[in-house]
């Protein structure tokens, strides 16, 4: 029997602020600060002391949901959910649970399929928990992390597949690195995924049992993750069984989830309004000018990117990505007044520019290559100037040296060779020294053409513009 996946997901996104949710002590790189070296008696939960609220926490939260097109409650309140676990030290997390900070939102994705619309549930700010590392003989912790600003992104169970999932994991990162409010360095753990997944029969409403796999790190791992909840949870149904309700972990060597517990309800967290922190109000003017202060978002630049610049959807997709690389695009396309070819300039920078920046390790902005000088590059390649393996070339001696197409082009007499006498001459030279390969292509053996063609280019030392020594190859060989 078919069975259909609903998936709804939580994202816990840490919030990149110079401080803590509750106190003043420096958000740090737990990958490079040493152990308990940012932490103070508020959020080592000292008895006696005070949380105050970060409101610098509160205005990217506010970003957060506006760009997703939720409401915000002009009043929200912090709750303290209770559970007892060591990387907790005050026994409790203070979160919002009945009024969050906002809601009813939506994010608009990309799959393979098309458009699809994932509604979001709530958004609401929190605090994070300590880090246990499990060493022989005992446990260490270090509360660095605890009370770092966390926002947590619920969406509902709108998600149809595992590609869907990952999507929407994307297409949120992109925008918190658009808004500036996380890093989206998935390795450092500042972004998490928690895959809420039941299967039903296709064709019916009624949503199954869903079991929660905790603590993704990485968009393989819930994609894998939430496969294999499909499949576990499929195959228990066709044999008749039941799923179970509960909280699962991630093997990512194994591949596999295994139980944590049974699943916790809301009433076994005992919320209540944390009695120490007064309701958070946003009001209107604060609402505004935030609202004021967005950038324009991914799904926005794409589709000005469409229009403005007759992009490919798909080419304008990947542009917006990132802001860097679609500002990089913008900027070699209008260098100057006069308007590089935009398509162009897409290809060069999805295609070579991407892979340079893989093989030398550089982000956009390390590499030499500026946009104006890839706009120039891609203006001598475009004009005939050099030819297109040329053109690869001095763009890998670009990034090597930071030097200009031009200068280079100069430097190394790479200038493509256009003047017909001088390619007819070569091409005749090459004709003559491969009779044998004549032979066989006026007895009608054309694949030998475009080996004959990599004879000449060969002999022009690849500077001979290929459109002309197809046209004279062409001809000789018609001809004498
Ligand atoms: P909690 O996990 O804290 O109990 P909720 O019950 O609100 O919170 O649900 C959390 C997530 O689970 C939401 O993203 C929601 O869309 C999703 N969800 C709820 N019920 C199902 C279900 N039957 N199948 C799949 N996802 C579900
Ligand atoms: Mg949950
Ligand atoms: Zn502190």
């Amino acid at each position: 029997m078919p069975y259909e996946p609903v998936i709804g997901l939580e994202v816990h996104a840490e919030l990149a602020t110079q401080s803590k949710m509750f106190c003043a002590c420096a958000v740090v790189d737990n990958t490079v600060a040493a152990p308990n070296s940012a932490v103070c008696p508020v959020c080592a939960g000292m008895p006696g002391t005070l949380p105050v609220v970060n409101q610098r926490a509160v205005e990217m939260g506010i970003r957060v949901a506006l760009a997703l097109g939720c409401t915000v409650n002009p009043v929200s309140v912090f709750a303290r959910k209770n559970y007892f676990y060591p990387d907790l030290p005050k026994g409790y997390q203070i979160s919002q649970y009945e009024q969050p900070l906002a809601e009813h939102g939506q994010l608009v994705i990309q799959t393979s399929a098309g458009e699809r619309t994932i509604r979001i549930r709530r958004v609401h700010l929190e605090e994070d928990t300590g880090k246990l590392t499990h060493i022989e003989g005992g446990s260490l912790l270090d509360l660095n992390r605890a009370g770092v600003p966390l926002l947590e992104i619920v969406s509902e169970p709108d998600i149809r597949s595992a590609e869907e999932a990952v999507a929407y994991g994307e297409a949120l990162r992109h925008i918190l690195r658009y808004l500036e409010v996380n890093s989206g360095n998935m390795e450092k753990g500042v972004i998490r995924f928690e895959a809420n997944v039941s299967v039903r029969l296709v064709g019916t409403e009624e949503m199954g049992t869903r079991t929660e796999v905790k603590n993704l790190n990485s968009f393989r791992a819930l994609e894998r993750a939430t496969l294999y909840e499909i499949k576990r949870q499929s195959k228990i149904l066709e044999e008749g069984g039941t799923v179970e309700q509960e909280t699962l972990g991630w093997d990512d060597i194994k591949e596999v989830t295994y139980s944590q517990r049974s699943k916790e309800d809301a009433h076994d967290y005992r919320y209540f309004p944390e009695p120490d922190l007064p309701p958070l109000k946003v009001d209107k003017s604060w609402l505004t000018r935030v609202r004021a202060e967005l950038p324009e978002l991914p799904r926005a630049k794409m589709e000005r990117f469409v229009t403005s610049y007759k992009l490919p959807e798909k080419d304008a997709a990947r542009l917006v990505e990132e802001k860097a690389t679609a500002d990089y695009f913008e900027q070699a396309v209008n260098r100057k007044s006069e308007t590089v070819n935009p398509k162009s300039i897409a290809n060069w920078i999805l295609g070579e520019l991407f892979g340079l920046m893989k093989t030398r390790g550089e982000s956009l902005s390390q590499l030499k290559v500026r946009p104006e000088a890839l706009a120039e590059l891609v203006e001598l390649v475009a004009g005939g100037k050099i030819n297109q393996t040329t053109g690869r070339e001095v763009l890998a001696e670009m990034s090597e040296s930071g030097k200009s197409a031009g200068e280079i082009v100069a430097a190394k007499g790479l200038k493509q060779v256009s003047d017909s006498g001088f390619i007819a001459e070569i091409v005749r030279q090459t004709l003559e020294e491969c009779p044998g390969e004549v032979t066989s292509f006026r007895s009608g053996k054309e694949t030998v053409l475009n080996w004959l063609f990599g004879q000449v280019m060969k002999k022009a030392a690849g500077k001979a513009n290929p459109q002309v020594v197809r046209e004279e190859l062409a001809k000789q060989l018609k001809g004498s």
